[in-house]
């Protein structure tokens, strides 16, 4: 299938954008090919700059829960945005969304504003360690917290678990305060926190991970770190970008009945829109500047525009019962899936987390520790990627990114990705 129009818009991007993307994952380098540019979107499907429709298991990654150009979203939109696009000044919607977080989430009383997942989680770091006094944080292997220098770490060999720089441009001392450890590893966490917890400022993760494929934890685990953070009077930082008013209203908080310190959010909360948010108790959140000695501000943070995006998101998912109607649809697509993927000539796994789904190439179940994948199944999911768009349906292009859903999905179009499914596993 040629893609004429993208094709030309890609040759131009590349021409003036490093890599002809403004995010690496959309450049198609991990299943081959040149990414397609797209022009619209509605409901649940997107279409393309040479006019052909795909049914759309992205949602822009994560943000489209409602799926996409939802009526009351750009009705919220139109409207806000007539009467100004920023104010550089305290507005009404910042109240209110702010008070949407407060009663939606466990052990938040406030809520600072910014606009990426990457700024909540930087911010919410340095509020950890001027609230402790402390230097050192923890992450987990296979958890994204965005790209902030001291994140951008990945686990040193052997024994130590010093975070060496993961990308060109991070020097070596902007990630010497980052320890890393495995997911699922009671004894690596207990280790750790006996050598250096009187140093932790805080640990920071995703509670369901879903940046390298999805990896749900034991709650056994988790409650662990819940319980050994409070031990040594370090915070525990809940990565809910992904999760957050996902999973539940509560987020993973809810869903799995651990209240962390602080929490941040992005993707959904915004509806589409830059929004980012981290939040916590207000004897926390009280560090921050005017109130506090951290600073922490933003030229666009609490925008009106973007504020009114996600208000109207989470209205509609509070008003239309919007969490138990995406379990019910996570359901409806794990029995239309199931059969094709027992039938599959080579191992292929779901794995689901209410909305949120991922299809393992891995030889046994379900990991819950970042393994990488072997080359061979790199291989496979490229072929299945590409079988998939040609049948006119968009996946994630890379075998370690998850896939999600969106009220707009119905149980038709699981009918549909089961069918074409079938025929992509046993041609790749
Ligand atoms: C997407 C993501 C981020 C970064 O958010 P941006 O808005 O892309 O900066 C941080 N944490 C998690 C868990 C994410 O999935």
């Amino acid at each position: 299938m040629t893609h004429p129009r993208s094709q030309a818009l890609y040759e131009r991007a590349c021409r003036v954008i490093p890599g002809g993307v403004n995010s690496p994952v959309r450049a198609f380098r991990a299943v081959g090919g040149t990414p397609l540019f797209f022009a619209r979107g509605e409901d649940q499907y997107l279409i393309d700059a040479d006019g052909r429709q795909y049914l759309d298991f992205v949602g822009s990654w994560g943000p489209l829960i409602l799926g996409h150009a939802h009526p009351a979203v750009v009705a919220a939109i139109t409207e806000a945005s007539r009467a100004g696009t920023t104010f550089g000044a305290p507005c009404a919607g910042e109240v209110e969304l702010a008070e949407r977080v407060v009663a939606s989430y466990p052990g938040v009383e406030q809520v600072r504003f910014v606009s990426s997942g990457t700024e909540a989680t930087m911010s919410a770091i340095r509020l950890s360690r001027a609230f402790t006094g402390r230097d050192l944080i923890v992450k987990f292997s296979g958890c994204y917290h965005g790209h902030a220098d001291h994140l951008l770490v990945a686990a040193g060999s052997g024994l130590a678990t010093f975070g060496q720089p993961s990308s060109a441009g991070v020097p070596e001392p902007f990630t010497a305060c980052t320890r890393v450890l495995p997911l699922d590893d009671e004894a690596a966490l207990e280790a750790l926190f006996a050598r250096e917890g009187g140093r932790i400022a805080a640990a920071i993760i995703e509670p369901v991970p879903a940046n390298h494929g999805l990896l749900p934890q034991r709650r056994e685990f988790l409650a662990r770190l819940r319980e050994i953070t409070r031990r040594h009077g370090a915070l525990l930082i809940f990565d809910e970008v992904i999760c957050g008013f996902r999973l539940a209203r509560g987020g993973a908080a809810e869903r799995l009945g651990l209240t962390p310190d602080l929490a941040t959010f992005g993707k959904v909360i915004g509806g589409g829109l830059p929004v980012g948010a981290f939040a916590g108790p207000r004897h926390i959140l009280s560090r921050l500047a005017p109130d506090g000695d951290t600073y922490q501000a933003g030229t666009l943070s609490g925008n009106p525009v973007a504020m009114a995006s996600g208000i109207a998101t989470l209205d509609v998912l509070i008003h239309e019962d919007g969490w138990q109607r995406l379990e019910a649809l996570g359901a409806q697509l794990e029995q239309a899936l199931r059969p094709v993927l027992g039938r599959a000539p080579f191992p292929v796994h779901l794995v689901r987390v209410g909305s949120l789904f991922w299809l393992s190439f891995h030889e046994a179940g379900a990991p819950r520790t970042a393994e990488p994948l072997p080359q061979e199944a790199v291989l496979r999911f490229g072929r299945v990627f590409h079988a998939l768009l040609s049948e006119r349906i968009y996946f994630p292009p890379s075998a370690y990114e998850a896939c999600f859903l969106s009220l707009a999905h119905t149980a038709a179009d699981f009918e549909r990705l089961a069918a074409s499914l079938g025929r992509a596993l046993t041609a790749s």
